[in-house]
C-alpha cells in the first residue's frame, strides 16, 4: 500500500488531521495552487461538542459527522487519504504512516488531543472516554444495555449498580453529560422502563476543584451548580478519584460509589507526532509554535489547534483547547501560506476570544462573553444557534434542528437503539452459545 499521490508541479501541502483545524484549513486552501493532501485516521470530520448528545441518544452519529470526500470532491487538487500517521522525518521531509511514506513540501500538524488518564491504568481500563464518535456510540449502547439488564435483575443493589452513573470531570463535557443524564432519568426512564424505579438512578459528578466549569466565570460556575443540584445530580466538589474498579469508584473522601459505568471527562492531552526537533515539544506534549504557528526549530512545518502550544499574554499557558482557537489558527495559516507564496509577510496570529458556554439540559445554559454573563433560556438559545451554525453540512444542520425541536416539544427521541457492531465469526459463536444453553436446559 502507498499514498498513491500523483507527482505534480505544485508544492505539496500535507495536513495531518481533519478536525476543526485541519478541515477548516483545507477548505480555505481550495483552489490555492497547492496540491493539498488531507490525512485523517477516519474518513469523516467530527463535531466533538455534540458527542454527548450521541451518547445520550439525542442525535444520530451521522448528524454530527461529515464525509471528507463529499466535502472536497469538487477540488481535484485536494486529495483525501485515510491513514494513521506515525512520525515525521524532517531531514527527508517525509511523514510515515501505516500505509507508507509521503513526501511533503509544507507540513501542517493538526492532530488534536486525546484522552488523558494521568498515567493511571485503573482509570484507563475501567472508564469510558468521550473523545470520538465511536466512544460516544459505545457509551450509548452501554447505558441502554445496562438499563435492559437492570429490568432483569431482582436484587436492588444490582439494579443500582446497573443504573447509577459516575462522571469524572466537571468541565463543559462533564456538566453537559450530567444535565442530559438527569433529564433522561426524569423523562425517559419512567416511560421506557416502567419496571424500574427511576428515582433510584443516581448521577454523580466528581470535580477535583472548588467549582465546576473552571475555564468560565465564577458566576457561570455557580449557576451551573445550582441547575445540577436542582436536577438531582450529586455534585462532589474538591473531590479526587483515587481508583476505579469494574464495579466501584473510590474517592479521596473515603466514599466508594458502586457503579458499572464511569464516564471519563477529566482531561485531554495533545497528540503530537514524533520526529520533530527536541525544542518543538513542550513538557505537556503540545508542539511549541511561534507567533506565526510555525513549529519551533523548523521552516516548513506548522502546527494548529489543540496539539499546538501557543502562549499569549492573556493565555500564558497556551491557548485553550477550543474549537474557535483551532478554526481561527486555520484561517490565519491559510492566509499566511498564500501570502508566503507571493513573498508577502503577515502580522502574527492573534486569538480573538469569543467567550465560552455550556448547556445543562433543556432550556438551561451558561454563557460568558467578556464581562457579559448570560444564563437560562436566552443563553440556551444562543448555545443552540452557535452549535447549529458551526455544524458542517446543510443536511446535518436541518436534522439536528428538527431533532432539537422534537425533543423540546415531546421530551423524547426515537434514537435509543442498541445497535451492536457486527464482527465476523460472532454468529457462529453465538449459535454455539445458544446451542450450549439449549443443550444444558434440555
Ligand atoms: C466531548 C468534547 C466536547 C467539547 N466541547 C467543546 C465546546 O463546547 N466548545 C469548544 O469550543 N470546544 C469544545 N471541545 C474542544 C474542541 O472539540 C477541540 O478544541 C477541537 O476539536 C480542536 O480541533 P483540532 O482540529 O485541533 O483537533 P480535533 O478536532 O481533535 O481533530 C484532530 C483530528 O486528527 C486526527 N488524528 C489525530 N492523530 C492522527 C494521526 N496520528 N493520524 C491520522 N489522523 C490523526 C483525528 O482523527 C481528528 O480527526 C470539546 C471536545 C470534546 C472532546
Amino acid at each position: 500500500m502507498s499514498f498513491n499521490v500523483p507527482e505534480v508541479q505544485e508544492k505539496r501541502l500535507v495536513i495531518v488531521g481533519a478536525g476543526f483545524a485541519g478541515f477548516t484549513l483545507a477548505n480555505k486552501l481550495r483552489g490555492s495552487g497547492f496540491q493539498v493532501v488531507l490525512i485523517d485516521r477516519n474518513n469523516f470530520h467530527q463535531f466533538q461538542p455534540l458527542y454527548y448528545q450521541v451518547a445520550m441518544s439525542g442525535l444520530e452519529p451521522s448528524s454530527i459527522c461529515f464525509p471528507l470526500r463529499k466535502n472536497f470532491r469538487s477540488d481535484s487538487r485536494l486529495l483525501v487519504r485515510v491513514a494513521e500517521i506515525t512520525s515525521v522525518d524532517t531531514e527527508q521531509k517525509q511523514i510515515h504512516s501505516n500505509i507508507g511514506v509521503l513526501n511533503y513540501d509544507i507540513l501542517v500538524i493538526a492532530s488534536g488531543a486525546t484522552t488523558n488518564y494521568f498515567g493511571n491504568d485503573s482509570f484507563a481500563s475501567n472508564s469510558i472516554p468521550l473523545k470520538s464518535v465511536s466512544e460516544a456510540l459505545y457509551l450509548r449502547n452501554r447505558i441502554l444495555e445496562d438499563l435492559e439488564q437492570a429490568v432483569l435483575v431482582r436484587d436492588e443493589s444490582n439494579k443500582d449498580l446497573l443504573m447509577d452513573i459516575v462522571i469524572v470531570g466537571g468541565g463543559p463535557t462533564g456538566v453537559e453529560l450530567a444535565g442530559s443524564l438527569a433529564e433522561m432519568k426524569r423523562h425517559i426512564v419512567p416511560k421506557d422502563y416502567p419496571d424500574l424505579n427511576a428515582a433510584t438512578m443516581d448521577v454523580h459528578l466528581i470535580q477535583n476543584t472548588a467549582r465546576l466549569l473552571n475555564g468560565m466565570s465564577e458566576k457561570s460556575s455557580q449557576v451551573a451548580l445550582e441547575y445540577l443540584n436542582r436536577m438531582g445530580v450529586h455534585v462532589h466538589l474538591n473531590t479526587m478519584v483515587e481508583k476505579i474498579e469494574s464495579e466501584s469508584v473510590y474517592l479521596n473522601s473515603g466514599k466508594v460509589i458502586p457503579t458499572r459505568k464511569v464516564i471519563w471527562a477529566a482531561g485531554v492531552k495533545a497528540s503530537p507526532l514524533p520526529g520533530l526537533p527536541d525544542q518543538a515539544y513542550h513538557r505537556d506534549r503540545r508542539i511549541v509554535v511561534d507567533d506565526h504557528c510555525r513549529v519551533a526549530g523548523t521552516h516548513d512545518i506548522f502546527c494548529i489547534g489543540d496539539v499546538s502550544y501557543f502562549p499569549s499574554k492573556a493565555f500564558p499557558n497556551g491557548l485553550p483547547g477550543l474549537a474557535p482557537v483551532a478554526m481561527q489558527q486555520a484561517r490565519y495559516l491559510a492566509k499566511l501560506l498564500l501570502h508566503q507564496k507571493q513573498n508577502q509577510k503577515l502580522t502574527p496570529f492573534r486569538y480573538l476570544d469569543k467567550g465560552q458556554m455550556a448547556t445543562i439540559g433543556r432550556s438551561k445554559a451558561v454563557l460568558d462573553f467578556g464581562r457579559l454573563h448570560l444564563s437560562g433560556f436566552l443563553a440556551w438559545m444562543v448555545w443552540l444557534f452557535i452549535h447549529i451554525y458551526y455544524l458542517v453540512g446543510v443536511r446535518n444542520r436541518i436534522v439536528v434542528f428538527i431533532n432539537w425541536v422534537w425533543s423540546y416539544l415531546f421530551y423524547d427521541q426515537a434514537l435509543r437503539l442498541n445497535i451492536k457492531p457486527y464482527s465476523p465469526g460472532a454468529h457462529s459463536n453465538e449459535g454455539k452459545r445458544s446451542n450450549d444453553r439449549s443443550g444444558s436446559s434440555a
